[in-house]
């Protein structure tokens, strides 16, 4: 079956390098899980296809049963045949499918892209061998997709294909493809001598294809060929049009800023729901919130082995510590928002260098902040609800999903005007009337100044229950759910397949 119009239910084949359940590392996989469910919830035909990285997966809780399909398939990566076989499993409350891929050289790690010495040597073989057994897989279970929705660089080789090798072939004719950008500083750059691991002809590795800067690079790939191009806020898709925030390949964006459009991610709103929240010592609604965020900030303090005292309020970050997060803005104000009466939390891990620089302000500080470096997912929710203030001061945020937790929980946060944060906080600038629609506060210069006043305007804003109040209910009460999110994806996949019928006229690339 393919696109009809009058049922419109469409043949969905999204591909990601990981997804909730099964994997995760950050948003990308929040974003996979949750879109496959509300797709799938709204009657479309939905296949995710993600890599196996089995040891993860036997790790992790509340994974789903997975079965052999006994679909196995083949790709020659250079000169030699390699081998996946392909499991099956489902997302718990839909009727996707979930694909899982197989193959223990390349998938069977811990991690998904890389250890403490960086990313695997091997990860544009990994990837590129994953993103060519995508449309074989479709091919040989004949899902006969009408649109592969691919995400990052690690499915960016995905559209070359479509368009290629696969172009006008049986199961493919009408297929569209989709890109979406989650980060643009994450770009699947590798040595030109990679290329014959993509499987295309070397007469692709050009400027307007599959080269940049004498590299291999698989998200322009993919931003080159794909149908439609999307990333997961409206500023975001502005941001990655400009030399600040295109990291090189914005001159690409901007030839294709027709075909762009910025979708802000929605949360899962089961898993993120401060009432039922199962990681929480209580559950709360906003009526209840009072004596619920005091029972929640009462047992974070004690986890963190913090003096538990409820009127000091309590500042958190749950963050992978890179760069992009800001953490040298909070660790150059830290001692200054310190000489308040106020606890910091933090958890998060990555760039060894932020985590000792974290850890030692836990060290210095041991009555006022705690720090947990690892990757914890009940801590996580914990803190969202026990923290009274939550920080996101990074230096680009492509969507976030923390401010929009944080806001759930009636936790207020602190964040910069980027990307997706400028999309979903609204500054509360002191005046009355921007509290009809503020739920937080907003800084814009990357600078210590101006993110420790604003830090500092939120504690004295705190003191004002009534204005607090308000900022919280203005955060618990908008719907962060994907069902928008969806709506939106779902049109720009229409205007994917009606550029293919068009090309069906004028040629593939
Ligand atoms: P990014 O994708 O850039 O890491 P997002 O805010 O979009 O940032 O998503 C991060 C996701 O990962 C959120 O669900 C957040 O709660 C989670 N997360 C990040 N670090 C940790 C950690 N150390 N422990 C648990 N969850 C984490």
């Amino acid at each position: 079956m393919s696109f009809n119009a009058s049922s419109n239910r469409l043949r969905i084949v999204i591909a990601a390098s990981e997804a909730v359940p099964f994997s995760k590392t950050g948003g990308l996989a929040d974003v996979a899980g949750a879109l496959v469910k509300s797709l799938g919830q709204l009657g479309h035909d939905v296949v995710l296809i993600i890599p196996d990285y089995f040891p993860m997966r036997r790790s992790a809780n509340g994974i789903p049963p997975v079965d052999e399909t006994g679909i196995q398939v083949t790709i020659r990566m250079k000169d030699r045949p390699v081998t996946a076989t392909v499991n099956w499993s489902a997302i718990p409350g839909t009727e996707a499918r979930v694909l899982l891929v197989r193959q223990p050289e390349y998938f069977d790690r811990r991690q998904p892209y890389g250890d403490g010495n960086g990313g695997f040597q091997d990860n544009c073989e990994r990837f590129c061998f994953f993103s060519r057994v995508v449309p074989e897989i479709c091919r040989q279970m004949v899902l006969r997709p009408d649109i592969i929705h691919c995400n990052d660089w690690q499915t960016g080789l995905i559209p070359a294909l479509l368009n290629s090798q696969y172009a006008g072939t049986s199961g493919f004719a009408r297929t569209a493809t989709v890109m979406t950008i989650h980060n643009m500083a994450y770009q699947g750059r590798f040595w030109h001598f990679d290329m014959p691991l993509t499987g295309m002809p070397w007469r692709y590795f050009n400027h307007h294809q599959m080269e940049s800067w004498n590299e291999l690079n698989l998200l322009k790939t993919g931003l080159a060929f794909a149908d439609q191009i999307t990333t997961v806020s409206p500023t975001y898709a502005e941001e990655i049009c400009t030399p600040d925030g295109g990291y090189g390949l914005d001159p690409v964006l901007r030839d294709r800023h027709a075909d762009l459009t910025g979708i802000l991610n929605g949360i899962d709103d089961v898993a993120w729901n401060p009432e039922t929240d199962p990681l929480l010592p209580t559950g709360y609604t906003l009526d209840t919130r009072r004596a619920g965020k005091s029972r929640c900030k009462a047992h974070l303090q004690h986890r963190m082995q913090l003096p538990c005292f409820d009127e000091v309020p309590v500042i958190g970050m749950v963050s992978r510590m890179v760069d992009q997060k800001g953490f040298d803005l909070v660790m150059e104000s830290a001692e200054r928002l310190l000489n308040r009466n106020v606890q910091m939390v933090f958890l998060g891990t990555g760039d060894p260098y932020y985590e000792q620089m974290v850890r030692n302000l836990a060290n210095r500080f041991p009555e006022q902040v705690a720090a947990q470096i690892g990757f914890d997912e009940s801590l996580a929710h914990q803190i969202e609800a026990g923290a009274d203030l939550f920080l996101m001061p990074s230096r680009f945020e492509p969507c976030g999903l923390n401010q929009m937790y944080s806001l759930r929980y009636g936790t207020v946060p602190v964040v910069r005007k980027v990307g997706g944060l400028a999309d979903s906080v609204v500054h509360y600038d002191g005046q009355l009337a921007s509290l009809e629609t503020a739920n937080g506060f907003v800084f814009t210069d990357y600078s210590v100044a101006a993110f420790a006043e604003t830090v500092e305007r939120a504690l004295e804003t705190l003191e004002n229950e009534t204005v607090w109040d308000r900022l919280i209910r203005n955060g618990m009460t908008r719907d962060w759910s994907w069902t928008g999110s969806a709506g939106h994806y779902l049109d720009v996949y229409r205007r994917a397949l009606e550029r293919v019928s068009d090309r069906r006229f004028e040629g593939r690339v």
